[in-house]
């Protein structure tokens, strides 16, 4: 089983981490070294156990604590190659590994993917983190808009962390110039809550039991406005599983990833989860 840790998301700062078999990996670290540290440890993450950090984009709210934590704890970077030349002179002597289309990386129980998506940035990727037993975490934000790639790296998942970043007539609105809006609603910008509903109904399959909407504008957003799209787009799908918001500024308590064969069966016989080893 694998346990999704949601430490934080918003334009202020992106910080997840996934465990299984006593080993970690964080999912970007963009808030201090201590401030993950002080989230870490209130979310029942032990820090001793990531084996590296995975970062989707060079943006500081994606990255701005992986150099200091990465040599603390003395781990490598897993990024793609174009954020690895940005984020290098920061980096020192940190080891990395490239991941990206022709990249899977394995790491402890974890298989690490990476596909290209459509943001401003350097060589942004959306993640997948899949263990043996078939459970899988995607992770996909700051993305203007949902690619081919995308689609096919974020299918068969387990949970899907996906960017709800703004309501679209709240965007319109808004005190932002109308250049900002362009760049937020364009596609090098953000995913709209309308968008991910889409995306999530193209996605939903019946092994899906966790989505987090995330990287929500405090500006043109609210975790009522984002649910309210994505919530009943999920049901008409017959979706039963979880619905979460990240939040900027305080943790989520932990949400158990279980691969879909053991939860199904287990409970078609009745049977609590873990009583039925094998299964
Ligand atoms: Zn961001
Ligand atoms: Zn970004």
């Amino acid at each position: 089983m694998m346990r999704l840790y949601v430490l934080g998301s918003g334009s202020r700062g992106n910080c997840f981490a996934v465990e299984a078999d006593d080993t970690a990996i964080l999912l970007d670290a963009g808030f201090s070294a201590r401030e993950i540290e002080r989230r870490a440890d209130s979310a029942g993450l032990d820090l001793a156990l990531v084996a590296g950090i995975a970062l989707t984009h060079e943006h500081g709210d994606h990255t701005c604590g992986a150099p200091r934590l990465a040599r603390r704890l003395g781990v490598p970077v897993l990024t793609a190659p174009g954020t690895w030349d940005r984020l290098a002179p920061a980096m020192g002597r940190i080891a990395y590994h490239p991941i990206g289309l022709r990249a899977v990386v394995e790491l402890g129980p974890f298989r690490v993917e990476a596909c290209p998506t459509s943001h401003d940035a350097a060589d942004p990727v959306a993640l997948a983190v899949r263990t043996g037993d078939g459970a899988g975490v995607g992770v996909a934000y700051d993305l203007g808009r949902p690619t081919a790639a995308v689609r096919y790296l974020l299918q068969n998942l387990t949970a899907l962390v996906l960017e709800a970043n703004h309501d679209e007539i709240r965007l319109r609105t808004s005190s932002y110039p109308p250049a900002v809006q362009r760049r937020i609603a364009g596609s090098g910008g953000h995913l709209s809550n309308r968008a991910a509903a889409e995306l999530l109904s193209e996605l939903h399959h019946p092994g899906l039991s966790v989505v987090v909407l995330a990287h929500l504008s405090q500006r043109c957003n609210s975790a009522d406005d984002a649910r309210a799209m994505v919530g009943p787009a999920l049901r008409r799908l017959g979706f039963g599983g979880a619905l979460h918001v990240a939040e900027q500024d305080v943790p989520l308590p932990p949400i158990d990833v279980v691969a879909p064969g053991r939860v199904q069966l287990g409970l078609a016989l009745g049977l609590e989860p873990g009583m039925a080893p094998g299964l």
